[in-house]
């Protein structure tokens, strides 16, 4: 059988069988650009993370005749796909600020002259008088935007020019957003925005990751449970598909432990550094130097026993396949937030644990509310997945693993009581000193009840786990 999809797979990226939505979404794309699937001329296509979405418009960019455009949010991303388009022998430019006229017109003379497979873009790029002009110029057959869930996210905020795509990409021929989140929310904000009411057609994957296990642990202090979690974390050359995280368990490795904040990154990375034995362990976030982020991002890339502490600002199209662990000191603000980061997790479609750790107090005064849908995930006497999937709009054909449906779900901390007990008995800073067993004040303190309760603890988890109830 004439099989033209597998093989420009497999000739040009040693891909050696498709995966069915790919030869789905990349056969939908094609027909579209040749005339055939009408319908599907504005389509947004849904696939879970590591559903190998990539593929799904790079077989079509390089199949068809005309250029395809291509949308991305970073510009860290777009120099990762232009590296590994090259590789597979596509000719591939980019539109990036601070090019000259004379540069940018030669682009756009080579898309002419059908050199060109693919032209890489962020929206701010072709917000201008020259992306105007070159998104007609080019003769573009096609426009994908990855990672389309930005539209909705950040559009409204600080990157307005993602409002804008809809009517710079209006008159092209095939239109495509890709994105992993497909919730009812997500999918009328893109429909708005790219495709301004027009009909879309839309290819929705079942969003299960079966890899996954979810776990929600109850604790005292973050920074305690992530302390008993990496003492002992270990590297797992064969992750076993039925272990589902309980409290105290120890982390399987590499690791992302993912903060609310720059300052809390730092914290937790040398927290871990001073009491854990893990020596691999960094903070990332977006305030740090470009140069010094892309040397993290690459010693976490090639590293099996590291745990990275990072904000939201890691992740997004990081290719790292074999994360086994994706810990959350605290909720994302919403359910989206959390799939989209627990999901960078066993994208080698090998188990993998998210944990979300959930602290008293901690979604109190200045941060965003968690959405409702978050909150039925976290406290739920149900299926995690279920859960999840019911935000997604989806059923779920059965758990392959949580901690509710494996009977190990804790619905409080373990030192939950005691620590309250210290606290309302001596009050908070009393409190500490009594659970270190804090001889030194007073000889007599022996004797008080609690006393040295917590003495294995370092200063700070106690000090955090007071705070908490404070
Ligand atoms: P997504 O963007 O959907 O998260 P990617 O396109 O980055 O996923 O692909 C995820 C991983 O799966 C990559 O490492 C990619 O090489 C791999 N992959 C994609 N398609 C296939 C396939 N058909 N067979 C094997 N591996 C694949
Ligand atoms: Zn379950």
């Amino acid at each position: 059988m004439n099989d033209y999809l597998l093989d420009e797979a497999r000739s040009r990226f040693g891909t050696r069988s498709l995966y069915p939505y790919q030869r789905l979404v990349a056969g939908t794309i094609l027909n579209a650009c040749r005339g055939d699937e009408e319908h599907a001329r504005r389509l947004v296509a849904v696939l879970p993370t590591g559903g190998g979405k990539s593929l799904c418009f790079q077989l079509p960019a390089s199949i068809l005749e005309k250029p395809t455009l291509i949308v991305y949010p970073l510009l860290s991303l777009i120099a990762d796909q232009q590296r590994r388009m090259r590789e597979a022998g596509l000719r591939i430019a980019v539109f990036r600020g601070g090019q000259t006229k004379r540069e940018r017109s030669d682009i756009v003379q080579t898309c002419r002259t059908g050199d060109l497979d693919a032209v890489l873009a962020s929206p701010e790029v072709l917000d201008s008088s020259f992306g105007r002009e070159a998104v007609e110029a080019c003769g573009f057959g096609l426009a994908v935007i990855d990672e389309a869930h930005c539209v909705t996210e950040w559009g409204s905020s600080f990157r307005e020019s993602y409002l804008k795509l809809g009517s710079l990409l209006r008159n092209l021929p095939v239109v495509v957003a890709f994105t992993a989140t497909a919730s009812a929310r997500t999918l009328s904000g893109l429909g708005e925005t790219l495709f301004e009411h027009e009909p879309v057609h839309h290819i929705i994957a079942h969003p299960d990751r079966p890899e996954l296990r979810y776990t929600v642990i109850p604790v005292v202090s973050v920074l305690h449970s992530l302390t008993e979690g990496f003492q002992y974390a270990y590297v797992c050359p064969e992750p076993d598909p039925f272990l589902v995280h309980k409290a105290g368990d120890a982390f399987q490795l590499p690791a992302i432990v993912f903060c609310r904040t720059r300052g809390e990154t730092e914290r937790v990375a040398r927290h871990l550094s001073a009491h854990t034995r893990i020596r691999n362990v960094r903070a990332y976030h977006a305030g740090l130097p470009s140069d010094e982020r892309t040397r993290i991002e690459e010693w976490f890339f090639r590293a099996d026993d590291a745990v990275l502490c990072a904000t939201c600002a890691y992740g997004m199209g990081v290719d790292k396949s074999n994360i086994r662990t994706v810990v959350h000191t605290q909720a994302p603000s919403t359910i989206e937030a959390y799939v989209q980061e627990a999901g960078r997790a066993g994208r080698d479609k090998q188990a993998a644990s998210a944990i979300l750790l959930v602290a008293p107090g901690r979604n109190g005064s200045g941060q965003p509310a968690t959405d409702t849908r978050m909150e039925k995930f976290m406290y739920d006497d149900r299926c995690r997945r279920e859960s999840i999937l019911e935000a997604f709009g989806a059923r779920s054909d059965g758990c392959a693993g949580c901690d509710h449906c494996a009977g190990t779900r804790e619905y409080e901390a373990a030192e939950s009581t005691l620590i309250q007990k210290l606290i309302r008995t001596y009050g908070p800073t009393a409190a500490a000193r009594v659970a270190r067993g804090d001889r030194l004040r007073h000889a007599s303190w022996v004797f008080l009840p609690g006393f040295g309760c917590l003495q294995d603890w370092p200063r700070g988890e106690i000090q955090d786990a007071i705070e908490n109830f404070g």
